[in-house]
């Protein structure tokens, strides 16, 4: 038995979905399920407009695009985050900024953003990490303070919610990502979500080479293709329908971990703040006194039984290609001491229960 970290649920519901995408031939960027998955994925956020996108990282790029972020410019983001975060920025021109996390919700800190403010800040990028959605309130009042654009990386968090109200519906655009790891999935897959009208038609304009809505083959800039296909949005229909069964899942696999790993001496799970909803997209194990070394041994021992593992991401100021000396400690230390296990809708108690039992056996032995 080999229990992976993650897996889509693929039902018939997709497959007829997709079936009827294909053979109706819109298997290209236009198309019905294109239309229906924007609107629903805007209501699903309680959100004004959303604007499907090739994957999350170019959800990230087009929304700087349109913005007008680039060149000269500063966006500040969590250090503790998926790489994309900060390679969509270096490709619009901009220059990351990394701020530093808090230990329990793993999500920028807001009192760690004002010192990094320069005259060229021109947004803030929370990222929802592993589910857990950013304290947006404090953040949004730093940006307002400011005047600086608020971008939610959403990617880990469909569904995830501030004191009731859904991510993606809290900064001025938000955006998602639908890998095949993420809770709502398309295979490749992104989206752009807003209540801003002006920004969501240019999102929409750059999505589609700048080409004038006055003029065909005039462009007025130079634009992207990053637009989704009709048989991706066609499984994303198919997901959004059972996305309230996905969320509850996930809740109740946290629960089972919870109840079946008990109480370990200086090991802890998922922390998530009163005022949040986590989305829990990965299980979060944490060991207070793990270096990176007894946390790698960690993960291939538990490989050995049989169980997927995978370390929490390392701080993007210490890519190769970054190389940056930042002050942020809690990053630093929390990337060490953390791994995520198998999290996904199919997953069955049994199987959590034999994730803890060997994660027992590991802890005492
Ligand atoms: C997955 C992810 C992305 C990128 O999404 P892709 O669809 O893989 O391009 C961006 N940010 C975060 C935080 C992610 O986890």
């Amino acid at each position: 038995m080999f229990i992976p970290i993650s897996q889509p649920s693929i039902t018939q519901k997709e497959i007829d979905y997709v079936t009827d995408a294909v053979t109706s031939t819109w298997i290209s960027s236009l198309g019905k399920y294109i239309d229906r998955f924007e609107a629903e994925f805007a209501d699903f956020c309680q959100s004004r407009y959303a604007i499907c996108v090739s994957n999350g990282t170019v959800a990230i790029q087009l929304a700087l695009a349109a913005y007008d972020i680039g060149k000269g410019d500063e966006v500040i983001m969590p250090n503790l985050s998926f790489v994309a975060t900060a390679n969509a920025t270096l490709h619009s021109g901009a220059k990351p900024v990394f701020a530093d996390v808090d230990p329990v919700n793993l999500c920028i800190d807001p009192t760690k953003i004002e010192h990094l403010i320069t005259p060229n800040t021109k947004a803030i990028m929370p990222v929802h990490l592993y589910g857990h959605p950013a304290q947006m309130e404090a953040i949004l009042e730093v940006a307002g303070k400011h005047n600086l654009l608020v971008i939610e990386d959403a990617a880990e968090a469909h569904g995830a919610t501030v004191n009731g109200r859904p991510v993606g519906s809290l900064g001025n655009c938000a955006t998602f990502s639908f890998y095949g790891n993420k809770n709502i999935t398309t295979g490749e897959g992104g989206m752009i979500t807003t209540n801003d009208e002006d920004f969501y038609n240019k999102c929409k304009y750059l999505r589609d080479h700048a080409m004038s809505k006055e003029k065909r083959y005039w462009h007025t800039a130079p634009g992207f293709n990053f637009r989704m296909t009709n048989i991706q949005a066609a499984i994303g229909c198919a997901q959004l329908e059972r996305v309230g069964d996905f969320m509850a899942k996930r809740q109740l696999i946290f629960s089972w971990y919870k109840k079946h790993l008990g109480e370990i001496n200086k090991v802890s799970l998922n922390k998530t703040n009163d005022w949040a909803t986590n989305a829990y997209w990965l299980i979060c194990l944490e060991h207070k006194d793990w270096t990176a070394t007894d946390r790698d041994q960690f993960m291939t021992d538990l490989k050995k039984h049989g169980v997927d593992s995978r370390p929490y991401f390392y701080p993007m100021s210490q890519m190769p290609y970054i190389n940056e000396k930042v002050d942020t400690p809690v990053s630093d230390m929390v990337s060490q001491r953390g791994i995520n296990l198998p999290t996904f809708f199919d997953l069955e108690e049994s199987q959590v229960k034999f994730i803890c039992d060997v994660l027992k056996q590991l802890f005492n032995a």
